[in-house]
């Protein structure tokens, strides 16, 4: 493999819906790959960046180790890895929480409660740091997988894994005690950051897809007297554009709005007699 020192590299995960979720985003982002047959390695067009696909648990140390200059993977395996690195940027997706699990039936509202248990988990380094926050001893059963049917199996009493959904949870008739951490989905960066303006330019184009999936774009006609009233259910990511319309009873408002807002706040300008009240997705943006 030959990396000319002056490309940045980025690792990805090279598998899994962590993999394809990191893709699709430096897609979107116009950082453009072509993978060929499984290949471990792949030059992006037009750009002085070089991908590396990798273990999404091995990203955090490579990145610290310098191997890598950035890379996108979980926050929890960045917490789990326990290095130094730089996160820049949370990408609004992969989101799930790490917890601790017990049986359906059984009491459990304390992480004193954990004293003296066996608990099976794949993050052995955020639940030491959890147990000692907490003055608990425990015995850890450190794993790589396959944590939910542990408890079945015999060899633990409660687990600590991530939960997105909890559909795994319910079939296998556990529940969430306590939550230890919530984590998404984080662009992270070599503390020496290394090719810096490169970086920056990743971020800027990263971070405008994140906020453009996150976000529309709401035009809206308003009277003049429910303008302030509608700039409070509006306020706008930085600011609103205001334009008068012929009739100077009116204003013409166009903001973003939360992706997820939208139809509350859709209703909420109506009862205040805005009208023409548009939605537009937003492809991409810099703010
Ligand atoms: P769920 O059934 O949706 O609660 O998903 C739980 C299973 O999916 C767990 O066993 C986790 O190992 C895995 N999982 C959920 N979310 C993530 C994530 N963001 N990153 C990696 N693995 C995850």
């Amino acid at each position: 493999m030959t990396t000319p020192d002056h490309n940045i590299r980025i690792g990805l995960p090279s598998k899994g819906r962590l993999s394809d979720l990191a893709i699709e985003l430096l897609k979107e982002a116009g950082i453009r790959f072509r993978r060929q047959n499984r290949s471990l390695f792949a030059k992006v067009r037009d750009l002085p960046i070089d991908i590396i696909f990798l273990r999404a648990d091995d990203i955090p140390v490579l990145c610290a180790e310098g191997a890598i200059d950035m890379g996108i993977t979980g926050a929890d395996l960045v917490a789990e890895a326990n290095v130094d690195v730089d996160t820049r940027l949370s990408l609004n997706v992969g989101k799930c929480r790490l917890a601790i699990c017990v049986p359906d039936d059984l009491e459990f509202n304390d992480p004193h409660q954990l004293d003296g248990k066996r608990i099976a988990t794949s993050f052995a380094n955020v639940t030491k740091n959890f147990l000692a926050e907490h003055n608990a001893t425990a015995h850890l059963v450190p794993l790589s997988g396959s944590v939910e049917i542990m408890i079945t199996l015999g060899i633990a009493d409660v687990i600590v894994d991530l939960v997105e959904t909890g559909s795994t949870l319910a079939a296998n008739r556990l529940k969430i005690a306590y939550e230890i951490g919530q984590y998404e989905t984080v662009l992270i960066q070599n503390k020496q950051q290394r090719h810096s303006e490169m970086a920056q330019r990743v971020i800027r184009r990263l971070e405008g897809v994140v906020i453009a999936r996150g976000y529309s774009l709401l035009e809206y006609n308003i009277p003049q007297d429910n303008l302030e009233a509608a700039l409070k259910i509006t306020p706008g990511f930085k600011s609103p554009t205001i334009t008068p319309l012929d009739d100077q009873q009116w204003s013409a408002v166009r903001v973003m709005v939360k992706s997820s807002d939208i139809t509350s706040v859709m209703d909420q300008l109506e009862e205040i007699q805005a009208s023409a009240i548009l939605e537009t997705p937003i492809n991409n943006c810099r703010l």
